[in-house]
């Protein structure tokens, strides 16, 4: 079976910082692209306070980051790199950046957004959230639904030639019970390589990096029958658009 729907071909990464993605989902993108998806990362903030270097200004380190984000763009494929560019660290899930993310939406129409866990996890360990990676998830699902969908809300949008967009399924990285994995077997190294551009985000070796990611999907892949595989939780509008329930269509038929 295959692992999505067949008529997809664009793929939207919206994250918080540069790296995100590519500790994330950069297997399942890195594959996308080799499937020739056209794919679109959206980086809400410049990742500008992510260093421990007291030499390092917060302008210095956005400059290097956002290299390092267009460097892992160019080993993976992708289409396009888009910096909202808000500050690390003090991101909020605010009409401002859902607009954007939704413009974003609209400008490139992807059939699947991967996005970031909006919660807290009190079970505690890193999925206990950043607050950056809980507010882009959060701007990224309003952005979907119902923000991109509809051309009444943000008009000025429209006005910018920006045409609603419907995106079919939305997939949640980090998320504690997911529900569909992706096997990166074929596309692990290129994805290991497109995370190690980060350079000014890595302080072990590259052999440790590559030893540590391939940890981590091995053992998502445990019982899947794949070797390597990363995972998300689906959440498919199956057509209808996001918002539609399958009750409203069958009230709707209902009604005739
Ligand atoms: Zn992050």
């Amino acid at each position: 079976m295959a692992e999505w729907n067949e008529e997809f071909s664009r793929g939207m990464v919206v994250t918080a910082h540069p790296d995100d993605a590519e500790f994330g989902c950069s297997g399942t993108v890195a594959k996308w692209c080799a499937a020739g998806w056209e794919v679109v990362y959206v980086l809400c903030t410049d990742g500008s306070k992510g260093t421990s270097d007291r030499s390092l200004t917060s302008e210095d380190l956005a400059r290097i980051r956002r290299q390092e984000q267009i460097d892992a763009g160019k080993v993976l494929g992708l289409k396009d790199v888009v910096f909202l560019d808000h500050p690390d660290a003090y991101l909020q899930p605010t009409l401002e950046v859902r607009k954007q993310i939704a413009a974003e939406i609209r400008r490139h129409k992807p059939d699947v957004l991967i996005t970031m866990y909006p919660m807290r996890n009190l079970d505690g360990g890193y999925g206990f959230g950043h607050p950056d990676h809980m507010a882009a998830g959060e701007a990224a699902m309003a952005a979907v639904f119902p923000t991109a969908r509809d051309h009444l809300t943000f008009p000025e949008l429209l006005e910018e030639g920006l045409e609603p967009h419907n995106v079919r399924e939305v997939w949640v990285m980090g998320h504690p019970s997911p529900d569909i994995w992706i096997d990166v077997t074929d596309s692990i190294d290129t994805s290991i390589e497109a995370l190690l551009a980060h350079t000014s985000q890595l302080s072990s070796t590259d052999e440790e990096i590559t030893a540590s990611m391939k940890r981590g999907r091995r053992e998502r892949a445990k019982g899947k029958g794949m070797k390597y595989a990363e995972s998300f939780k689906r959440i498919s509008f199956d057509g209808r658009g996001p918002g539609r329930r399958v009750s409203d269509e069958q009230e709707e038929e209902d009604e005739l």
